[in-house]
């Protein structure tokens, strides 16, 4: 039993000079608790019959991997470029430059730099959705699940709303429409089929207790074949002849016609306000290219209404976003500069050949180092996706690596190992191999430098 006396004490580790930078570093409770746990690993592995490490290294580790953030920055090369589960849209630098100074200062969120006297957080983001979109009126909360329900719960509150059974959508996670109404206290009512709906189910289904009619776009599917869906023109003079108000939910929400970046047109917020939507809801981190928000734009007295909502307060932004909305939102009014100085439009973009062109570039020098680890690289064509449910079906033609192993389990292996890194580096799996698409690559070195820490 000589291994269990050659154990320092905790004291003793504490002390000496690897305890007191792990102190300096990490404070006394956790250094403690790490060298504890250390001591017990080592004494379990002596009562195994191995051999006990060095216990000021083992506690060093175990305390740099607790206060690794998994909020660190990562590679984003799953092709999807508005990807939900790694935070959707990357913010332009003056909104980031806005949200740090919002968040550094004090600033006049509700004060009225003119008249000394109270202002409204919404006045700074008001004007400028009105005059990207054309609306009369507009208000900012959350973010877009957040905007459907208290524009439901607003405009239909013990009543009814009449929704296409082609639209009843899950978005993902708990936003389910059917379920989303029921909580917003609205009665669903569904009107159609699956594949199709015309002007006569919704005009059967007004009657004294619609609150609203809801079109919803369909952003993460698509059905197709025999199809029939009422277009938002005329669901919106159906509505405006029963006194009803409409509500169209975009989802994604683009500012700007995509088919000037050579992808597939999307209806923008503008044209859906002009087809003669009451209310519009989009979301500020999918296509617009903002941190996470929901806006509301359309007719001044329903936007009034949800204003004087008691949910408004529970779901209202803070400073900090609506300082880096602001910022996004002014971008827009040089379109012409937008893809220079919006990540998400820059990104979606990029040419296909530019990215073919970094792919066979970067094969050499990444092949060069993942050899020892007994891992390939070579450029291939992938597919890109937009994500967030703009244009579900749609594929952007884009360029990667195709990494591959020996053994069939490889890019599983190498996909773990990729995202332990100090910087992970998230791709698919396909056809028995990891694909790194680069289109969301910012530069070769931040590739390669991830890569080196391997
Ligand atoms: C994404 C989406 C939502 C939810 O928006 P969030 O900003 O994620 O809350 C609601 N409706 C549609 C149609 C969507 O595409």
């Amino acid at each position: 039993m000589a291994g269990f006396r050659d154990l320092p004490s905790v004291d003793q580790v504490l002390n000496g000079a690897a305890g007191q930078a792990m102190i300096a570093a990490h404070g006394r409770p956790a250094a403690t608790a790490a060298i504890r746990a250390e001591l017990d690993a080592a004494r379990a592995a002596i009562r195994g019959g191995g051999a006990a490490g060095d216990v000021a290294a083992g506690a060093g580790v175990r305390l740099d991997a607790a206060a690794q953030t998994a909020l660190r920055p990562m590679l984003n090369l799953t092709g999807t470029v508005l990807h939900t589960n790694l935070g959707r849209a990357i913010l332009a630098e003056p909104a980031i430059a806005a949200a740090v100074t919002a968040m550094a200062n004090p600033l006049a969120l509700e004060f009225d730099l003119t008249t000394g006297g109270r202002g409204k957080r919404d006045d700074h983001l008001r004007g400028l959705i009105c005059e990207l979109t054309g609306a009369e009126d507009a208000t900012v909360v959350n973010n877009n699940a957040a905007a459907v329900l208290i524009a439901l719960n607003t405009l239909g509150f013990g009543r009814q709303a009449i929704v296409s059974r082609g639209e009843l959508i899950e978005i993902g996670g708990a936003f389910r429409m059917p379920d989303i109404m029921a909580r917003a206290g609205v009665e669903l009512v569904e009107v159609g089929t699956t594949n199709r709906t015309h002007p006569r189910d919704y005009s059967a289904a007004i009657g004294a207790d619609t609150g609203l009619i809801l079109k919803v776009h369909t952003s993460n599917y698509r059905i197709e074949g025999f199809t029939a869906e009422v277009a938002a023109p005329e669901l919106a003079a159906i509505a405006k002849a029963a006194g009803v108000p409409l509500l169209n939910d975009l989802g994604s929400g683009s500012l700007v016609d995509l088919s000037t970046y050579g992808l597939r047109r999307e209806p923008t917020v503008a044209e859906a306000v002009a087809e003669g939507a009451d209310l519009v809801t989009f979301s500020g981190d999918k296509l617009l290219g903002g941190p996470q928000a929901g806006f509301i734009a359309g007719r001044a007295d329903l936007i009034a209404a949800i204003d004087k909502n008691p949910l408004k307060r529970a779901v209202r932004l803070d400073k900090i976003r609506i300082a880096a909305l602001e910022a996004t939102l002014r971008l827009y009014r040089n379109p012409d500069r937008l893809t220079e100085v919006l990540p998400t439009l820059a990104m979606l973009a990029r040419p296909a050949a530019d990215i073919a062109a970094q792919a066979a570039r970067l094969a050499p020098a990444i092949d060069a180092l993942l050899a020892p680890h007994g891992f390939a690289a070579a450029p291939c064509t992938c597919a890109s996706q937009i994500g967030s449910g703009a244009l579900p079906v749609d594929t952007i033609p884009s360029a990667g690596l195709r990494l591959t192993g020996t053994s069939g389990d490889a890019p599983d292996r190498l996909a773990a190992r990729l995202r332990a890194l100090p910087t992970p580096i998230i791709g698919h799996i396909r056809d028995g191999a990891l694909i790194l698409d680069l289109r969301c690559l910012p530069n070769d070195t931040a590739l390669t430098g991830a890569l080196a820490a391997l």
